[in-house]
């Protein structure tokens, strides 16, 4: 890292074996609140890929550490992610717009992603297998883990930090070196992460960074095939190119979704579903993959949720992400906030009804709450990935597990009821890879298995679950 003297804005060249090299040619990167350039970031070009997929090559060969050692160092990281935890979510405040407490609240959550990801090394572990038929008597057999290899991580611009820690933690637990292309928008954090890991003791060459554009530098590295296995999080466009560019390589996928949380009118408290429901849909500008985004509420307690739903909504204070108090920040670029403006008014066409908010602010949305909305609308089949949130009745259980699963999506959905039959119904009939029972979608433990069914994606992450992923497993069988 540099910092180009005229204007105070970092440089980020690309992290090749352990030193930044100079890039050819440079992106800006802009504070999302107030415009200004706050970085500078190399695009890579095929060259420097190649060369850091190489670097990652020839380590993953040749310098390889012990499951200690990787423990070591990724607790060595996580205590000085703690000791600069300030500086850290400043970071993120500036080149996401994401408010300050979510800002904290982030670096926290990359940090455990870390120690969980440390103790995971320290696990890895086959298993005995009985050879218990016919013909196969005077012979044991058992499993290895062993690293996939080379790993191609590619992250998008929402979670730089713990979504980044999610692929780098349990690539390095598991022994594998690294070749991560941040997001193009949201850069800085990851280059500090490489740094750090670097002062923690991780030897050059088993995190490399590329920095550039998706279709240019993310296009040079899948088509790079020294590549074992690639572990994306983004957009279901990308990441269906992705899956169609690497061939038979492993890869997972963390995709999107258009989430949705059902309340029951047995609901344990509306108030605080409603409260719960507004605050999670709008974390983040609605810039989450589990953000709420459709809440099926029972026609009963339809009224009641959203009036409070309304209160809470306007409740909410917007505006400048630095400023402590503030919940609901700008989105990543005025372009995104007026394509949500346009989705909102083509609703308001169809027949839709904002009863909160729907103004746009250059890139601020102020939180939004649309009501008599039908399946077809873009802001309830298409992923909104904005504070905008829907509410629509029913009047039968069944049909709002019908409804919830009336998507292409199948990440996470919420629901609230007391009823136990209803939410073991639940378990069962809503097609999600998570289904979160009195609380919301937008509940992520981070030890916890999280991935999606259908175009919500491929495989799991969460330490315990990306180690599975990123090792392969081995059989031993020996003749005795
Ligand atoms: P995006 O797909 O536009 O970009 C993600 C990354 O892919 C970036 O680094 C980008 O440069 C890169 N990329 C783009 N085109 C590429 C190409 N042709 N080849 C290789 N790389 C390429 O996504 P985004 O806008 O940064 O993030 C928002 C999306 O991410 C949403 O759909 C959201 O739901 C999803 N998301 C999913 C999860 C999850 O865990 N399931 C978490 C966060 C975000």
């Amino acid at each position: 890292m540099q910092t180009s003297a005229e204007k105070e804005v970092l440089v980020y060249g690309n992290f090749i074996n352990g030193q930044w090299t100079e890039g050819k040619d440079y992106l800006p990167v802009f504070n999302k609140y107030t415009g200004e350039e706050i970085a500078r970031i190399a695009k890579a070009t095929r060259e420097e890929v190649a060369d850091a997929v190489t670097s990652a090559k020839e380590t993953f060969s040749k310098k390889k550490l012990s499951p200690y050692e990787r423990y070591e160092i990724l607790m060595a990281a996580a205590d000085i992610f703690k000791q600069r935890k300030e500086e850290l979510a400043m970071t993120l405040v500036q080149e996401v717009g994401k408010v300050l407490k979510d800002a904290r609240a982030e670096i926290d959550r990359g940090i455990q992603t870390f120690i969980a990801s440390a103790e995971e090394a320290k696990r890895i572990a086959g298993e005995g297998i009985p050879l218990g038929q016919p013909g196969n008597e005077g012979k044991m057999a058992f499993t290895v883990r062993v690293p996939v290899g080379v790993i191609g991580a590619i992250t998008p611009f929402n979670f730089p930090f713990n979504l980044t820690a999610h692929k780098v933690g349990p690539a390095i637990a598991a022994g594998n070196s690294v070749v991560l292309k941040p997001a193009e928008l949201t850069p800085i954090i990851a280059c500090k992460m490489a740094e750090i890991l670097t002062d923690a003791g991780l030897p050059g060459g088993h995190l490399n960074i590329v920095n550039g554009l998706g279709h240019e530098t993310g296009q040079f590295l899948l088509e790079d095939d020294r590549i074992d296995m690639f572990t994306f999080t983004g957009s279901p466009g990308v990441g269906r190119h992705i899956k169609s560019t690497t061939g038979i390589r492993k890869v997972t996928l963390e995709l999107g979704n258009n989430s949705p949380t059902i309340v029951h009118k047995d609901a344990p408290d509306i108030g605080k579903a409603a409260e719960l429901c507004v605050t999670r849909g709008v974390g983040n500008a609605g810039q989450a993959c589990i953000s709420v985004q459709r809440v099926y509420v029972h026609r009963e307690v339809y009224d009641l949720f959203v009036q409070n739903a309304v209160q809470v909504a306007e409740s909410l204070k917007v505006g400048n992400p630095e400023d402590p108090g503030t919940d609901v920040g700008p989105m990543i670029s005025e372009k995104e906030a007026k394509r949500a403006e346009e989705w909102i008014q083509e609703a308001v066409g169809q027949g839709a009804t904002v009863v909160s908010g729907g103004i746009r602010e250059g890139s601020i949305l102020h939180p939004t709450i649309l009501v008599n909305v039908k399946p077809e609308m873009k802001v309830i089949c298409q992923e909104v990935f904005a504070p905008v949130i829907s509410i629509i009745p029913f009047d039968d259980i069944e049909e709002a597990y019908r409804q919830a699963n009336d998507t292409r999506f199948g990440l996470q959905v919420g629901l609230f009821t007391s009823n136990l039959q209803f939410a073991m119904r639940a378990t069962q009939a809503l097609n999600f890879g998570g289904v979160i029972i009195n609380d919301v979608s937008t509940y992520r433990a981070d030890v916890m298995p999280y991935g999606g069914v259908k175009d919500s994606g491929i495989g799991k992450e969460g330490p315990r679950y990306a180690v599975q992923e990123m090792t392969d497993e081995r059989i031993v069988v020996i003749n005795l």
